[in-house]
């Protein structure tokens, strides 16, 4: 079978870590996400965490090297052989340039690179209302889901306690946008011109949303 390397563009809050967990479990190849890397090594209090940790707060870009090393280590390992799904990486031109290096150095298909298209006003209401669930790292929405503020995890089974993401506040979620469209939006050009972008309506629950991104993979080249 084709291998199903899957990169997902869209910006902060397009719905990238819930389209990529679902595609995950779909396909049943690894998700892979240097935010969650990241955020778990600021969690364990590691050394990459305490270096990350102050870009991450202030919603900056954690600098090319550090997230390129950390990829790219991921992407080598074996669980990664019959594909993944990127999420939140790349993010600049040249850790797209790095990646495209390290597929071809590991003798790789190509990927496939879907771009989930939200418009900006609903980025905003879904980041700032975005909630984590501390123990089955579920996201859920204040507004949409019945959770609230503070609460536990609305799901069955789980009473994990709810937290906001420390980059989810207002200042940082504007930083985040300006670095989303300086510094990643170029992105969508650099993959568009290299015909391997498909650009999925990321508006609507993600139920709804899943169906036509599982219809890229199934039907790409
Ligand atoms: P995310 O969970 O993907 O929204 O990432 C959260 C934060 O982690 C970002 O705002 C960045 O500070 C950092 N980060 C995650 N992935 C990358 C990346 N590919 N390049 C640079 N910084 C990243």
């Amino acid at each position: 079978m084709a291998e199903q390397n899957i990169v997902l563009l869209g910006a902060p809050g397009a719905g990238k870590g819930t389209q990529a967990k679902m595609l995950s479990d779909e396909l049943g190849v690894p998700h892979i996400s240097t935010g969650d890397i990241l955020r778990d090594a600021v969690a364990e209090g590691t050394e990459l965490g305490a270096e990350a940790k102050g870009y991450m707060d202030r919603g900056e870009l954690v600098p090319d090297d550090l997230v390129i090393a950390i990829a790219c280590e991921r992407l080598a390992q074996p669980d990664c052989r019959p594909g993944f799904v990127l999420d939140g990486f790349p993010r600049t031109v040249p850790q797209a340039e790095a990646l495209g290096e390290a597929m071809d150095d590991l003798d790789r298909e190509d990927l496939i690179v879907i771009n989930l298209v939200v418009p900006e006003d609903e980025i905003v209401r879904r980041l700032s209302g975005r909630r984590l669930c501390r123990k089955c790292e579920g996201i859920f929405h204040i507004d949409w889901e019945g959770v609230e503020d503070g609460g536990t995890c609305p799901k069955p089974d789980c009473d994990g306690e709810l937290y906001q993401r420390s980059d989810d506040r207002p200042e940082a979620i504007r930083e985040r946008l300006e670095v989303y469209r300086s510094q990643t939006e170029p992105l969508i050009d650099y993959y568009r011109g290299r015909g391997t972008l498909v650009d999925v309506s990321g508006e609507g629950n993600p139920e709804e949303i899943i169906g036509p991104v599982l219809d890229v993979v199934r039907n790409r080249g």
